[in-house]
């Protein structure tokens, strides 16, 4: 089956570009908000993922808050007209001016990764006369199982405070007068199609809990990041992501301490699936023991097959012919710029559209101008 496409309004348009899926996203973004509200749970989408205006303006419009890792994504979701208060800022290399950035907007939280990130929050937080709200971000060694590019929550990774420094953090905390302890912030990974990592987090958060009980420390907030997957290989079968068996894991596997509020940072899986890259084969090059199909999309529009060696399903808009097997390459000169080996399409001439699918997530906002392209258009299936 092939996506509900306007193809004879794909072909008026230059290729290649992004394509959205307006209806999609708002079913998605509703289901996310219904199954987080069963349990009182609080949303901020990781801008990360995707910062299109259109985009963004409508994660806004459904209420949720933005999780933001750099200056410019602050200022994007202020400009998009998200309230400060709903605003998060993590990051493992914050400098002065994006934090100064976050400070002087009021924003909600700063999820911290080390003792001198403390330090300087502190300093430049003391020199405006303000107390800067932290949480501190703590690699909990819990291995997502994912592809090691996108795991983040393991020992040797450059992500979090680890366990055994907690004491001394807190230490730390005690004598910096112009930053306040809110919260503990977590992230393991991300594309977990399994909630048994998302498990082990619920216990390991909690033994974290009792760590600073001990010292009569007491956090409102407890966020569990973000890293909910997507189906990459049948995108029309599960166009909406589970959220109800997500947040469930939660409510099951996590007591939270009386008033405190549990924050979740969903990225891909929020827009993941209602984008695609729409391109054009150029040529369909015969190899000596293989067929390539040559897009005019590369991984400039597209980097994650040549990134993390993702699984994005590439289909032919344009044929019904029985189906061939070709390697689908881009026009960029590296050998990396390939979407997929030995893949099945229908039988693909000079000129077919084709679709590169669950391409909203880490798709467009990673797109380089590499060789001296262009920067793909977006385009959204309400306003075509
Ligand atoms: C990337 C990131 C997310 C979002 O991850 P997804 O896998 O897209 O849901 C959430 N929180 C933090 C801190 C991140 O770095």
């Amino acid at each position: 089956m092939k996506g509900p496409f306007p193809t004879d309004k794909f072909r008026k348009i230059q290729t290649p570009f992004y394509f959205y899926n307006v209806e999609l996203l708002e079913k998605t973004l509703q289901s996310a908000v219904a199954e987080a509200a069963k349990h009182n749970y609080l949303i901020h989408y990781a801008v990360k993922a995707n910062v299109n205006p259109r985009v963004l303006s409508m994660v806004r419009e459904s209420g949720l808050g933005a999780d933001c890792v750099s200056g410019g994504e602050i200022q994007a979701v202020l400009n998009a007209g998200f309230p400060a208060e709903k605003i998060v800022f993590a990051g493992v290399g914050k400098a002065d001016w994006e934090i100064n950035l976050g400070l002087d907007n009021d924003i909600f939280c700063f999820n911290v990764e080390s003792i001198p990130e403390l330090e300087v929050i502190n300093e430049l937080a003391g020199r405006k006369g303000k107390v800067a709200p932290v949480a501190l971000r703590i690699n909990p060694e819990v291995d997502a199982h994912t592809h090691h590019h996108i795991t983040t929550g393991i020992k040797e990774n450059k992500f979090g405070i680890n366990p055994e420094q907690l004491d001394k953090v807190l230490d730390t905390l005690e004598r910096l007068a112009s930053v306040k302890l809110i919260g503990l912030h977590f992230h393991i990974g991300s594309q977990l199609t399994d909630k048994g990592p998302f498990q082990t987090l619920c216990g390991k958060v909690d033994a974290f809990q009792q760590q600073l009980s001990d010292r009569n420390i007491r956090v409102e907030h407890i966020n569990f990041g973000g890293g909910w997957g997507i189906d990459y290989h049948r995108p029309d079968e599960h166009p909406v992501p589970d959220f109800k068996e997500y947040f469930e894991t939660f409510h099951l596997h996590f007591r939270a301490r009386p008033g405190q509020k549990v924050h979740f940072e969903p990225g891909r899986s929020i827009v993941g699936q209602c984008g695609s890259l729409i391109s054009k084969a150029l040529y369909v090059k015969e190899g000596s023991y293989k067929k390539f199909v040559v897009l005019d999309a590369g991984f400039t529009e597209l980097i994650r097959p040549a990134l993390y060696d993702a699984y994005h399903k590439i289909e032919n808009l344009s044929s019904d012919e029985p189906e061939e097997t070709y390697d689908v390459v881009g026009p960029v000169c590296e050998s990396s710029d390939c979407f997929g080996k030995q893949r099945n399409l229908n039988k693909t001439r000079r000129g077919d559209l084709i679709a590169i699918r669950s391409a909203g997530a880490y798709g467009e906002i990673m797109a380089s101008q590499y060789n001296c392209r262009q920067l793909p258009k977006a385009y959204f299936s309400d306003t075509l």
